[in-house]
């Protein structure tokens, strides 16, 4: 054994070669391959030493360790039919999450939705944050607090957009929401500091609406999958080894699909990488999903065809702005929206508001970097609040930060399902700025998919990927 293992190491050195690096990592795999064969049975493995590596296999691959790639993690092991059969692994490029949506995202959980698809996401992770504490805490460690604030959302509507704020009413209270419409006169009672002029209806959440903190759920995930034995890992995903099978459909014309085997994970700081071997992979990488996508030829056939659609997701920057106003609502404050779309909620107890406003397609700002524009506040935001609420008039700008929507171009909705011409790849991503309370009913919607094979609580059909390609748009009419 000693001598295979000595005429196995007997590799040139980098000084000796020119490689490429498809070809650099296939040489490292059957050399460790090699080791393996010469000592079965040892994990002794002179290739890499850094700690932190992802384990050399995983039944599933999860790309992003935001609040969505946590809760699949998390539902795949709690639907685990026997404990430690399911190898999931978790890669996240970034420790600091200084650009993760969920880290800089609003936090609100809200039913004012017009799909019904929507509304059914939301009241189930409700229900499942009702009972974080059950779902998530961990033994011998703190219970866990999202500091939830349960407040309701208020949209108001003018004339032109009344018809539409009731329909979506409707709907909502037919799918079990529990929602009141406000006239004029009513929305002045409850919220007296509110000017009322030009304002035809408004619609108010009676129950399982308000915000809380993003980071906390987060943690709350990640902390008790762990506890579960999900692996995780500092790495970012740069390529997905694949496979290719053409196959004869039935009018005679060959299709493509594809199988992804590895998934090249690169150490941060370091020139070090893991393939890790694995039977299915999940894209959860949020504002960055159709780079992950490309990765694997996803939209690079030719146009018009199936495997030359895209996945419409693109990073879309959103300011959020912290002002103060002593004399502003203060403690009955719901998350307010107004029917331009500028919204604000309370932070905390000190007079404090957080708010902003989604722009228009020809105001959309550079996505390159987070620098927040402060002009933007005083032009687009303020004029709206200021108008609703007097007392905003006096309002100091204290702070601000921007974040990403992982945007989808195409008709602002999640993207859940599986790629047709790739079976082992899956999509959770493109929530448009509703990710985050999505999140606990879309991890197990995912995690139904892999172990079940199919829907089992909420049929998510309508956000399959295919409606890209067949051009059936899922519109979300209360995007925020
Ligand atoms: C300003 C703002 C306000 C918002 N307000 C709300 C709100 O009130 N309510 C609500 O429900 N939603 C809100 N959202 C949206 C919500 O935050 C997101 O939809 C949600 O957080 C998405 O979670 P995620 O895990 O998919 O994405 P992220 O949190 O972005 O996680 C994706 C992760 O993938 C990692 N990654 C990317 N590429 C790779 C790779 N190649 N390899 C390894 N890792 C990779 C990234 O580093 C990132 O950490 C808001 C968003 C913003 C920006």
């Amino acid at each position: 054994a000693l001598r295979r293992l000595n005429n196995c190491l007997l590799v040139p050195s980098f000084s000796q070669v020119s490689l490429s690096i498809p070809d650099f990592e296939n040489g490292i795999m059957k050399f460790k391959q090699k080791t393996k064969d010469a000592l079965p049975g040892s994990d002794w493995n002179p290739v890499y030493q850094t700690p932190g590596l992802p384990p050399e296999w995983a039944d599933v691959v999860i790309v992003g360790g935001g609040v969505v790639g946590w809760s699949i993690a998390y539902w795949l092991k709690k639907k685990e039919k026997i404990r430690n059969t399911l190898r999931v692994v978790v890669v996240e490029k970034d420790p600091t999450y200084s650009k993760a949506s969920t880290a800089l995202s609003v936090g609100g959980i809200r039913q004012q939705f017009s799909l019904p698809e929507n509304i059914h996401l939301s009241l189930d992770s409700a229900c499942f944050l009702r009972n974080i504490k059950e779902n998530l805490s961990v033994i011998n460690k703190d219970p866990v607090d999202i500091q939830f604030n349960p407040s309701g959302y208020l949209f108001l509507a003018s004339d032109e957009g009344s018809a539409a704020l009731e329909e979506n009413y409707h709907i909502q209270r037919r799918e079990g929401a529990k929602v009141m419409l406000l006239t004029p006169q009513q929305l002045q009672k409850k919220f007296p500091w509110i000017n009322i002029d030009g304002v035809a209806v408004a619609s108010f959440g009676l129950e399982n609406e308000g915000w809380f903190d993003p980071w906390m759920l987060l943690n709350a995930f990640r902390n008790k999958a762990l506890s579960m034995g999900i692996h995780h890992c500092y790495g970012e995903v740069t390529g997905l080894k694949h496979s290719v099978q053409e196959v004869e459909a039935n009018d005679g014309s060959t299709v493509t699909f594809k199988r992804i085997h590895h998934v090249h994970v690169q150490m941060p700081d370091s020139l070090e990488y893991q393939p890790v071997e694995c039977s299915l992979v999940v894209n959860a990488a949020g504002a960055w999903s159709a780079k992950v996508a490309e990765m694997i030829g996803i939209g690079s056939g030719p146009e018009g065809t199936l495997a030359g659609t895209k996945l419409p997701v693109e990073p879309r920057k959103r300011y959020v702005y912290v002002f103060n106003c002593p004399n502003g609502p203060g403690l009955d404050c719901p998350l307010f929206i107004d029917n331009k779309g500028a919204y604000f909620r309370r932070e905390g107890l000190g007079g404090n508001y957080v708010g902003g406003i989604s722009p228009t397609e020809e105001d959309e700002p550079d996505p390159s970097d987070l620098e927040v524009d402060y002009d933007f506040f005083q032009e687009k935001v303020w004029p709206h609040l200021a108008h609703r609420v007097p007392a905003f008039q006096t309002l100091k700008v204290k702070s601000a930060w921007a974040g990403y929507y992982d945007y989808n171009t195409f008709d602002q909705n999640a993207i859940i399902g599986v790629h047709p011409l790739v079976p082992n790849f899956y999509f959770a991503t493109g929530f448009s700025g509703h990710g985050l309370q999505q999140s606990p009913a879309v991890g197990r919607a995912i995690a139904e998919l892999i172990v079940d094979g199919k829907f089992q609580t909420l049929d998510l059909s309508a956000f399959d990927f295919l409606r890209f390609y067949t051009d059936t748009k899922v519109l979300e009419k209360n995007i925020v």
